[in-house]
């Protein structure tokens, strides 16, 4: 298959991966504490211990844990739905039919409890510095759906977004802010933890984030209010009464005791995490740095990543050609050029995991029905195949020329060097 020489290289005798759990010994001794005290349920002291170690790491007031970053994120929607169009009635969800404004650029968990909850999302293209949202695309979009009051906003990759521009398209149309900081547990902006950034913000300890639980999320806020009502709702909305007495639809998205020892026992690993993360994307800068490459961009002056994934970006001249369709990709080797597919199935020659950029939500068959809005107020892209070169949106333009590189913190230096070295002659 390959034709620059990849296969002289000796595959990895164990998966590099792309971001895989790292446990450190005191996860299994909360687990096992729970077992040994019989706490093996959705009560115990590991989900107390774990929300008051998130809290003191983000710096806000509550945390409530729950089963996943996505369930956090469905308790938001609702919550800014209720807050905004009044109470859900039955069957309805509470964003009932309003439009909501998301990042265009992510996972499809920032976006999918918006459909929950009966909402309408409408994508808002991405910019080229932090591969975030882009403000000026939100403000077109205000200025084209004014009447819409929810903003949902991811951090990619772990590297924060224009917060403050953001912020303030927001503030100028009085819409609230969702953070989806799944990605950047640990990320700064202005010396502030994202999670903190929205009116509601939400964190994921699925297995490849930063740190992890097995699974599990959290609720993050500074209203005791709403930390209240998720509560309340993750735990089936039982009211206050000696036999199960119901209001208001519930959830069973607690997260268990036993997965909290988990969340526990890594906490104290954040920063050590982060600290591996950067060392990690600064040696993929450093080795890639003369070849026709950019890495996944951050604001030096603003922002501090978590640096979850180390991606790259080929410039446009030095791409050769690559065709994708709906499931499945095909280039032509080129000397002197490569393409993420090409760059992928070499990674994947040597037993290491890389990966696609995120495709775009716009993108996506399931989305394609619905708005998206780039910078110069353009509603739609092509969604079918298509072919380099012929992006017309910035979504499109990365996920088209990015990949994200094997970023795992067990990755010793000298596998990263050979990775870097099976890229470099991609190029050659
Ligand atoms: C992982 C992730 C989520 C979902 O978190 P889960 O805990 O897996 O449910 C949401 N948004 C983004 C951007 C993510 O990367």
């Amino acid at each position: 298959m390959f034709n620059k020489g990849q296969n002289d290289v000796k595959p990895f005798e164990t998966k590099v991966w792309l971001s895989s759990p790292t446990m450190h010994g005191e996860e299994l001794q909360y687990m096992t504490e729970a077992f040994e005290t019989n706490w093996m349920s959705t009560v115990g002291a590991n989900i107390n211990e774990a929300e008051k170690g998130i809290c003191q790491k983000v710096g806000c007031k509550y945390a409530v844990a729950l089963s996943a970053g996505t369930a956090a994120l469905h308790m938001a929607m609702k919550l800014a739905g209720e807050d905004l169009y009044g109470a859900t009635k039955l069957g309805k969800g509470a964003l009932n039919e309003h439009r909501v404004f998301c990042s265009d650029m992510t996972f499809d968990a920032t976006v999918n409890p918006v459909v929950y909850e009966g909402g309408i999302p409408v994508f808002i293209d991405t910019e080229y510095d932090t591969w975030n949202m882009d403000p000026i695309a939100l403000e077109k979009a205000f200025e084209i759906y004014p009447e819409v009051k929810v903003v949902v906003i991811a951090h990619l990759y772990g590297t924060p977004g224009k917060i403050e521009e953001l912020q303030a398209v927001c503030d100028r149309y009085g819409a609230v802010i969702i953070e989806d900081a799944a990605e950047s547990l640990g990320a700064t902006y202005k010396g502030v933890q994202t999670g903190n950034f929205g009116q509601y913000n939400c964190i994921s300890f699925n297995g490849n984030k930063i740190i992890t639980g097995s699974a599990g999320g959290m609720f993050l806020t500074d209203n005791e209010k709403d930390a209240n009502k998720v509560r309340k709702w993750s735990t089936q909305s039982r009211e206050n009464a000696s036999w199960y007495q119901h209001e208001e639809l519930g959830y069973n998205y607690r997260m268990s005791n036993v997965v909290a020892g988990v969340v526990r026992g890594q906490i104290p690993y954040l920063e050590e995490h982060v600290a591996q993360k950067k060392v990690i994307y600064e040696r993929y800068q450093e080795g890639l740095k003369d070849l026709p490459i950019v890495m996944n961009p951050y604001d030096e002056e603003q922002s501090e990543p978590n640096f979850w994934l180390s991606c790259m970006m080929i410039q446009r001249d030095a791409m050769c050609r690559q065709v994708r369709g709906e499931r499945d990709s095909l280039y032509i080797s080129e000397s002197g050029k490569s393409c993420p597919t090409e760059i992928l199935d070499a990674i994947e020659s040597i037993n290491a995991e890389g990966r696609p950029i995120w495709k775009p939500m716009h993108m996506q068959p399931i989305y394609r029905m619905n708005g998206f809005v780039t910078k110069d107020g353009n509603g739609r892209a092509r969604t079918n195949a298509y072919i380099v070169g012929d992006a017309v949106d910035v979504g499109m333009d990365i996920f088209q020329r990015g990949v994200c590189l094997p970023s795992d913190n067990k990755m010793t230096a000298e596998q990263q060097d050979v990775i870097i070295q099976v890229v470099r002659k991609c190029f050659e």
